[in-house]
């Protein structure tokens, strides 16, 4: 059979497929039977996204069967074979859809995590923006052995790749050892074929979440899958017409197939590659994906992907801190002549003369780096990426920061080798890797000796918090002469930026204002760009020309008037990321805000997911508007608007997230006591009426207010 053939027979069988399917439910439970995916603003986001159709019932499912009848063509040329893939995806979509008309959990006996839902989308925004997620890898089938197949996932892992399973290969997958998971970024999808749309439906909710595409341009999203969103597919085993129809689809969307069976190959995007030992390479050179490889002299892998690695108190072989012993880290400025390159000290004893495990040790990590540009304003930002280089390593967990860490080490890591010197390399290795152009030479000192840990934590340690405590407090937007732009998030909403200044960190939570200033020095031409806080025109809405003209000048003209308090007047925009999103609630006087963890109800009517689908694409929605948790205890907070006493409404989790410091500030600025009490939230009410009466009974601020409108 030609490949044309065979795509066309693929087609029509899923869509066959989902003609049952519809019609069974039809027959079981009537048209009117509601049909969603948990917790999307997209509907059927596929279908939506081609269409702009929003399917809601059943009922609505008989007409995206005539959609997908018409993408199926049976003309022998690429573009009908390429439509007749996407009419395999726009199937599958149904038939999984079905499935969770049937059932509120179809997942819930699988392997698998079926749909995957917005806020997950959003929170990888960064990581793929920064490339500590490269590309993202689907492999569907069942490979020749199962070892193999364990090799070639772990080797994605290893690189930061994001890769879904679908079908056999995840149980070989588990038989090889795998450990899965979306925090260890291996995602068993589902064993049915039609699952991989899961994934089909991250990619295209990725172009309406951060690319606010328009609904029913077709071909808009398809261009922007192919241009931005870095994803190839290995298909392993013997291949059935749907497998190579559903490939058809991934190929109309920019991601090459790549198989190990002979297949009649389409340059860079339908390979075979028989030799599992060099699939991973393949792959990688198809998508053009480059991987920066840092070789580190330590007995265990070392790869983003182990970030959300737990260790368990069966598994643990020792810890330090967590309450248990006094444990902290610093980074600190030194001069040049101060420190030696690459001088990796352990003071006291190493963890193989632990006696009994697990084991508990004080633990002290010094490290003290030296550099021409070094300035003690990044201190915090490299001590940061401490939590990240530990929890990197395979069979390490690191939690806290300061002299709240919290270390654990693994049976399996340790009987591997893992040694304290080992982390020093790691530490040392990663801060001139990350940090090359501000660090020059640094020296890691890891002390267990617990007078030692004590001391200096006196000596250097706390002193330093302190100090740089007291440096943030004074940081505020009127104290520098500088405001800083980031753009990072334009490979995905390509007009997006933000403006990062001291009182508000950029929006996905990431890069506060010393963080941009060190991108700025880490990489000149760099994603964080100064801008001159010149030319002042409002104080109140926080409107600057300066930013203006960088702000229009980076989103190509897309956005050339932002205010920096106000969430009614020209508010930034949204790329899609937001850890947090506020909007307006009018019949409150106020606003409430929501974190991307939430999934319930909020008063406006409206989930996290729907609220974020209000705005995003780097697009100014007046009155909803993304930000960072820290934004919200800022005396900036839609400053405009009056500022925090307008937040009437949190999830509980926020409230206490940011209760110590919204308190202080309602304090300082209004001397309100104990404000964030004052806040509703879903344990108290999510319905209007509900939130009206609370608000009224502990005397809310915003009741008092001018009308917000
Ligand atoms: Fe993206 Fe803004 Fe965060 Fe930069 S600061 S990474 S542009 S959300
Ligand atoms: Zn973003």
């Amino acid at each position: 059979m030609s490949l044309f053939k065979t795509i066309f027979t693929g087609s029509n069988q899923a869509f066959e497929a989902a003609k049952g399917a519809v019609n069974q439910i039809i027959d079981k439970k009537g048209r009117d039977q509601k049909v969603a995916f948990p917790s999307t603003a997209y509907f059927l986001p596929i279908i939506y996204a081609a269409t702009g159709t929003k399917i809601k019932t059943v009922g609505d499912l008989e007409a995206a069967l005539d959609v997908v009848k018409s993408l199926i063509v049976e003309e022998e040329n690429l573009d009908k074979a390429l439509n007749a893939g996407l009419a395999t995806a726009v199937s599958a979509e149904i038939i999984e859809a079905v499935k969770y008309a049937s059932n509120d959990d179809p997942y819930s006996d699988e392997t698998g995590i079926g749909f995957v839902t917005d806020p997950v989308i959003r929170s990888l925004g960064v990581p793929l923006v920064t490339g500590d997620i490269p590309g993202i890898a689907v492999i569907i089938g069942k490979a020749r052995d199962s070892e193999a197949a364990g090799r070639i996932i772990k080797d994605y892992q290893s690189k930061g790749l994001l890769t879904f399973l679908v079908g056999d290969i995840i149980d070989q997958a588990c038989e090889a050892g795998v450990k899965m998971g979306l925090e260890l970024r291996v995602i068993p999808l589902g064993q049915d074929v039609t699952s991989v749309i899961h994934v089909v439906s991250v990619a295209i909710r990725a172009a309406l979440i951060f690319g606010n595409i328009e609904p029913g341009n077709l071909d808009e999203f398809l261009a922007y899958t192919k241009e931005r969103v870095p994803a190839f597919v290995n298909v392993f085993g013997p291949l059935s017409e749907l497998v190579v129809s559903c490939g058809a689809g991934a190929i109309a969307m920019g991601f090459p197939v790549i198989c190990d069976t002979d297949v009649p190959e389409v340059p860079t995007y339908l390979l075979t590659q028989k030799d599992y030992e060099k699939t991973v390479q393949t792959s990688l050179e198809a998508r053009g994906i480059k991987i920066k490889i840092t070789e580190l002299p330590i007995p265990v892998a070392f790869a983003a992907a182990f970030e959300g690695e737990r260790i368990r108190k069966d598994d643990m072989f020792v810890e330090f801190g967590g309450s248990k012993t006094k444990s902290w880290e610093l980074v600190m400025a030194k001069d040049m002549g101060e420190i030696e390159d690459h001088k990796i000290e352990v003071i006291g004893a190493d963890i193989d003369t632990i006696e009994e495990v697990p084991g508990r040790l004080p633990l002290a990590v010094l490290v003290e780096v030296a550099g021409k540009n070094m300035q003690e304003d990044f201190e915090p930002v490299l001590e940061r990426r401490l939590h990240y280089f530990i929890n990197y390593i395979e069979g390490a967990m690191h939690v806290g920061q300061r002299d709240i860490t919290w270390i654990r080490i693994s049976k399996d890591a340790y009987g591997k080798g893992l040694r304290l010197k080992h982390i020093g390399e790691v530490i040392y290795a990663k801060m001139l890797d990350e940090f090359d152009s501000v660090v020059d030479k640094c020296q890691v000192t890891i002390i267990t000796d617990e007078e030692k840990v004590k001391k200096l934590a006196k000596e250097y340690a706390v002193p330093r918090y302190n100090a740089r405590d007291e440096r943030l407090a004074s940081l505020t937007d009127e104290s520098v002469d500088t405001f800083y732009s980031c753009n990072l998030c334009q490979s995905f909403a390509p007009a997006h930026v933000c403006v990062v200044t001291p009182e508000r960190l950029g929006l996905c939570g990431a890069v506060s204002w010393l963080d941009a200033k060190a991108t700025k020095e880490l990489d000149q031409h760099g994603p964080c760009q100064p801008i001159p806080k010149e030319g002042l025109e409002d104080e109140t809405l926080g409107i600057w020309e300066e930013v203006n003209k960088a702000v229009d000048e980076i989103s190509q003209g897309a956005v050339s008037r932002v205010t920096l308090y106000s969430l009614l007047v020209d508010p930034m925009t949204s790329c899609g990321c937001f850890e947090c999103i506020c909007g307006i609630m009018p019949e409150s006087n106020g606003v409430v805000i929501v974190n991307r963890e939430y999934g319930g109800q909020t008063p406006v009517g409206m989930t996290f997911g729907e609220l974020a689908s209000m705005t995003g694409g780097g697009v100014q929605t007046p009155g909803f508007m993304g930000h960072g948790r820290h934004f919200i205890s800022s005396k900036k907070f839609i400053r405009a608007e009056g500022g925090i006493k307008r937040i009437v409404w949190m999830p509980k989790e926020l409230k206490d997230y940011v209760r110590d410091k919204l308190d202080a500030t309602a304090k300082e600025m209004y001397g309100i006591e104990n404000f964030t009490d004052m806040i509703c939230d879903e344990t108290i009410a999510v319905d209007s009426d509900g939130v009206l009466n609370y608000l009224n009974e502990k005397g809310h601020p915003a009741l008092t207010m001018d009308p917000m409108m």
